[in-house]
């Protein structure tokens, strides 16, 4: 780009393009879920036997006949059509960030050489899309390519444009999953299993235990002209380089803001389509960087949650795109500002209530929270670097532990009276709390904690996996990241967990203890042996670290090496037993991370090469050659000795540009060479660390050669947009 480019795309962003605040007559609750196949519209569209039949799928898993099937597709097809649908297509979630989709048109010969419009049952519920060109970590090699999508009737189908959207699971022809959705699906049936079980001694009552997510998403937005001239956000959703502006986020001054206004009809705009879709957006707000903001919507039942996010990122970039701006995702996308999470907060709930949430009115109820409590620490405990795992990434890595919420250190925070809580039932003598005869209270005073709870507003934002009040907040989660990746995970092991936890007290209840007693012997032990996870301090702190290690957490700091966790014998022993993922599909799933780790590391070496040599060096040496040239004219007309002092800065100038230029030079030269070197490791792993270990460290160093030239050449010469333009334009 030239200089005068530059210029051209400022001031046009500068100058902002009419801002469309769309405007609507009717409420929320009047166009929530319009595009959404929802069960009042199945009554609606559905013969009442075939209405009776689904609901029995949705609510009990049972399995759909071809009969059923095609009569739900012939109602399905009436409601899209009137919305305008003239395709369909099954939406799923495979191994890489986003969703894939493939439409096809409702149409079929009539046998009469005209056209009908047709959907069938058959093409609702699976579909074998061509899918040969998915990650699969070897699990499908391409000759035998065939991957089927097969139609989850937990998650409403939707329409979109002119697409009726069914949402699938992706699997392999031998049955592997090949997505993030099948063994989510798994995973929440495994910790609905074993937490009704656990919830029987509670409430002999409950049917089902449901595991809910409330995701909060944090984004950028960033100037359309201002991104389209920037190649390194083009390609990689991040800039490699870029001084710091004068000012950033030091006086708090965006966090909270009033939300500027082109940025608000987006966001009005968003919310309204995001309505339309189910999706229950609620809050939004200004987040702490300059043009970061924020989304979360009111938890769900978390398949259809994480459905809901996967299609609300999708839905932030088109919509984004109408307003004149583009959303960034990628969780840093600007260095030394915050970057974007999505915190992901979890809770387990019954048909009855929230499990999580401390009643108090009897110590029954109180036991049943300090169980639940107590085993999901447990769970993240045994897991920790596995859940590390599970949300590493070569873009999350510049969150994790950079010192930015949060560290790379899986550690839970409970707040005081909770703390203080479990500190006594570890402390106090066993035959003293447990006079509990029949419904009698505790010893103990656990009935008072609903009160302090509540108030409990102590919030510790250095903590990754925090206790909110009656959910535990995960928020180490990447902002582009499918939330499954990570709540795969912690179902699992909250499942497993609960499923041991449940074995040892019918193990006591069999030898003869009353089974309060027992409950309470084994959440005592289990204080005991998830203490290391629990941390009420600076997660930030060095002290911290030292600490953690000497647990025994996992502290380990590079990504290519916290994905091993993937096929520790531990975690292959727990996804085996609670039926969510085989070891092969363990191993293929590690093979795609580390394949991905790499080459978002090898796109970016090959960019800021070209930036470097195409962009930077050409125009530095440019402005070098000015410099030289004033300082051969200030010699024509000045004696010598004048001449030396009033040239004595640019001189010094010449001689940095040069030394920057010289140092970016040779170093995108060892660039080259250590990818070459990288790329000829066979073994993926030891790729993934190169790329870690002589890749990425020359990005950094590279990067604060080409920033100090940003500070010396011209700013009129200079060709990409800065920091202060990317933004604070708005
Ligand atoms: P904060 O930024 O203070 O953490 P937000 O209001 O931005 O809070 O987001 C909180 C999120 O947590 C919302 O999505 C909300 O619906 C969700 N949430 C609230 N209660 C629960 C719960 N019991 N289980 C899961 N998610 C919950
Ligand atoms: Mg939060």
């Amino acid at each position: 780009m030239s200089s005068t480019l530059r210029f051209h795309v400022v001031g046009e962003a500068f100058e902002k393009r009419p801002v469309e605040v769309p405007n609507r007559e009717d409420r929320p609750s009047e166009f929530f879920a319009k595009y959404v196949f929802t069960r009042q519209k199945m009554l609606q569209y559905l013969p009442a036997d075939v209405y009776a039949k689904m609901c029995d799928v949705m609510d009990n898993g049972t399995k759909l006949d071809m009969a059923t099937a095609n009569a739900v597709a012939e109602g399905m097809k009436k409601w899209a059509m009137q919305l305008g649908a003239t395709h369909c297509t099954h939406w799923f979630q495979p191994l890489t960030e986003g969703t894939a989709e493939k439409h096809d048109g409702f149409v079929e010969h009539d046998g009469k050489g005209g056209m009908v419009e047709e959907f069938t049952g058959k093409e609702l519920v699976q579909q074998e899309p061509d899918a040969s060109s998915f990650p699969s970590g070897g699990i499908r090699s391409t000759f035998e390519a065939r991957g089927y999508s097969a139609w989850d009737p937990a998650s409403p189908v939707f329409v979109i444009g002119d697409t009726l959207m069914i949402p699938t699971v992706f699997i392999s022809y031998t049955g592997e999953a090949l997505d993030y959705k099948a063994p989510l699906k798994k995973s929440l049936h495994a910790v609905s299993r074993a937490a009704t079980d656990v919830c029987h001694y509670f409430y002999p009552d409950v049917k089902k235990v449901v595991a809910n997510l409330g995701w909060e998403q944090e984004y950028f937005l960033v100037d359309a002209g201002l991104y389209a001239a920037r190649p390194d956000l083009l390609m990689t959703g991040r800039t490699l380089m870029g001084h710091d502006s004068a000012k950033n986020q030091q006086m708090d001054d965006h966090y909270f803001g009033s939300i500027p206004e082109r940025v608000a009809s987006f966001m009005k705009d968003l919310e309204i389509q995001a309505l339309e879709l189910g999706i229950p957006c609620k809050t939004r707000h200004n987040e702490v960087a300059p043009n970061q903001f924020e989304l979360a919507p009111i938890f769900e039942e978390m398949n259809l949650a994480v459905d809901h996010n996967m299609l609300i990122m999708s839905l932030m970039h088109r919509v984004a795109r109408k307003h004149g701006f583009r959303c960034l995702l990628h969780e840093k996308p600007f260095a030394g500002i915050n970057g974007s999470g999505k915190h992901n907060n979890w809770s387990l709930s019954t048909d009855t209530g929230v499990l999580l949430h401390a009643p108090g009115k009897s110590s029954m109820e109180n036991l049943r929270f300090i169980t639940f409590m107590v085993e999901t620490l447990m769970a993240v405990y045994r897991h920790n670097g596995l859940l590390k795992a599970s949300i590493i990434s070569a873009t999350n890595a510049h969150r994790l532990g950079a010192n930015e919420a949060p560290p790379a250190i899986i550690s839970s925070f409970l707040g005081k009276q909770l703390t203080d809580l479990l500190q006594k039932l570890e402390e106090t003598d066993a035959d003293d709390l447990l006079n509990l005869a029949g419904k009698k209270s505790l010893h103990l005073d656990i009935p008072q904690i609903p009160e302090l709870l509540l108030d409990n507003t102590d919030r510790n934002r250095t903590s990754p996996f925090a206790f909110t009040g009656n959910r535990f907040e995960f928020r180490a989660v990447g902002s582009q990241a499918n939330c499954a990746a990570a709540m795969i995970v912690l179902n699992t092991a909250v499942a497993e967990a609960l499923t041991d936890f449940k074995e040892r007290v019918d193990a006591l209840v069999a030898g003869g203890m009353e089974k309060f007693k027992a409950i309470l012997q084994v959440v005592r032990q289990d204080i005991k042996t998830c203490k290391p996870i629990h941390f009420e301090g600076n997660g930030y702190s060095d002290e911290w670290r030292c600490e953690a290690e000497r647990r025994g957490l996992d502290v380990e700091n590079s990504a290519p090496l916290m994905l091993d966790n993937y096929v520790r014998p531990q975690t292959i022993e727990m996804f085996e037993r609670m039926h969510v993922l085989s070891k092969a599909e363990l191993e293929a799933r590690l093979e795609i991370k580390q394949e991905t780790y790499t080459k978002k590391i090898q796109i970016e070496a090959r960019v800021l090469g070209d930036l470097c040599l195409n962009h930077i060096v050409p125009v530095a040496t440019r402005y070098q050659s000015q410099l030289i040239d004033n300082v051969h004219k200030v010699k024509e007309i000045f004696p010598a000795e004048t001449a030396d002092k009033l040239s004595a800065n640019n001189l010094s100038l010449i001689q940095q540009i040069s030394e920057h230029s010289s140092y970016i030079t040779e170093h995108v030269e060892r660039l080259v060479d250590a990818r070459k070197v990288a790329n000829n490791i066979p073994d993926v792993r030891l790729k993934a660390i190169a790329y870690h270990d002589t890749v990425a460290p020359l990005l950094e160093s590279i990067r604060s050669h080409a920033d100090k030239l940003e500070l010396i050449v011209d700013d009129e010469l200079w060709p990409l947009p800065k920091y202060r333009e990317l933004l604070f334009i708005r």
